[in-house]
């Protein structure tokens, strides 16, 4: 179980001190896929970089099964990071080493012997379903390949969590779905706990069962994936709701083009039911549709 407690984070930057997060208290629990929802600059990463100590907070403690590491430090340090595997929104791939060298590199960090890391890479190329590609270089994949690369590499020292942060949010949908459905499959068969930064309702929903939504460093509401999306408590999470089911593109032409939508119905800042319900729908059609296509 990783723990938050009293998180605070201030960076200090050329233009004066900032405050990332506020009084952040938050619990992980194992075999989770924990998702952390906000909007652009809420935090998110911040707080998904602190689990690994990319980041040290400036108040507070990280817990994780009843040990402190807020100060790991040496090997304490390599050994956690060993165990906390992560990928990014822009996969983080090394362009000069192929497939197979970009999985083997965290063994061959541990001074694996070659034989062994050939042997276990493959052997992740297949869980992710791309040992065909051993071969090649980063830059002769999809964006969806490489970021299933990414995710081999993530998984090379048989971490018990893995952090991540925006992995989808270069994908297209149908991309999006199918590495999605990997990292709840890995989650499943592997037990490893995910945690899932997304600014995406649509990714939350999908893969994960909680849910904190943080706002301006803050979490403003936290809860089963159920409960949030069935009775969202905060301004923040009724407003994601309202708009977050589509594209950027659609929710700025439905803003400028459909102002008396929203006028129609000034007494509620809830979709309403039906709204809610169609876009769901709609939602679940075209997951369906992409999952099965
Ligand atoms: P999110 O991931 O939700 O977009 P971030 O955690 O990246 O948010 O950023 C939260 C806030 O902290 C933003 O206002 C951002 O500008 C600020 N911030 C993030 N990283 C730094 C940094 N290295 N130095 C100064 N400010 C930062």
């Amino acid at each position: 179980m990783i723990e938050l407690r009293d998180i605070g984070k201030v960076y200090h930057a050329s233009d004066g001190s900032h405050r990332a997060l506020n009084g952040v208290n938050l619990s992980i629990n194992d075999g989770d896929i924990f998702g952390i929802i906000g909007e652009s600059g809420a935090g998110k990463s911040t707080l998904v970089r602190l689990l690994n100590l990319l980041e040290r907070p400036t108040e507070g403690r990280i817990v994780i099964d009843g040990d402190d590491i807020t100060d790991y430090s040496g090997r304490q340090l390599r050994e956690l990071r060993a165990n906390i595997g992560m990928i990014f929104q822009n996969f983080s791939l090394f362009q000069q080493r192929t497939v197979l060298q970009n999985v083997m590199f965290p063994l061959e960090v541990r001074h694996e012997p070659k034989a062994r890391s050939i042997e276990r890479a493959h052997e992740l190329l297949s869980v992710v379903s791309l040992d065909d590609k051993a071969s090649r270089y980063p830059s002769e994949l999809s964006g969806g390949q490489q970021q299933r690369v990414a995710i081999a590499r993530a998984l090379a020292n048989q971490p018990r969590y893995m952090l991540c942060d925006e992995a989808t949010s270069a994908l297209d949908s149908r991309t999006t779905v199918q590495v999605l459905d990997l990292l709840a499959q890995i989650n499943a068969d592997l037990g490893v706990t995910m945690v899932v930064i997304t600014h995406s309702l649509a990714v939350a929903r999908r893969i994960c069962n909680r849910l904190a939504v943080i706002d301006e460093g803050h979490i403003v509401e936290e809860g089963s994936t159920a409960d949030v999306f069935a009775n969202p408590q905060s301004k923040v999470a009724r407003e994601l709701l309202e708009w977050g089911f589509e594209g950027i593109d659609d929710a700025a032409a439905r803003s400028s083009a459909e102002p008396s939508a929203r006028e129609a119905q000034p007494q509620s800042d809830f979709p309403s039911e039906k709204q809610s319900a169609a876009s769901q729908k709609s939602q679940h059609a075209e997951e369906g549709e992409v999952a099965h296509g």
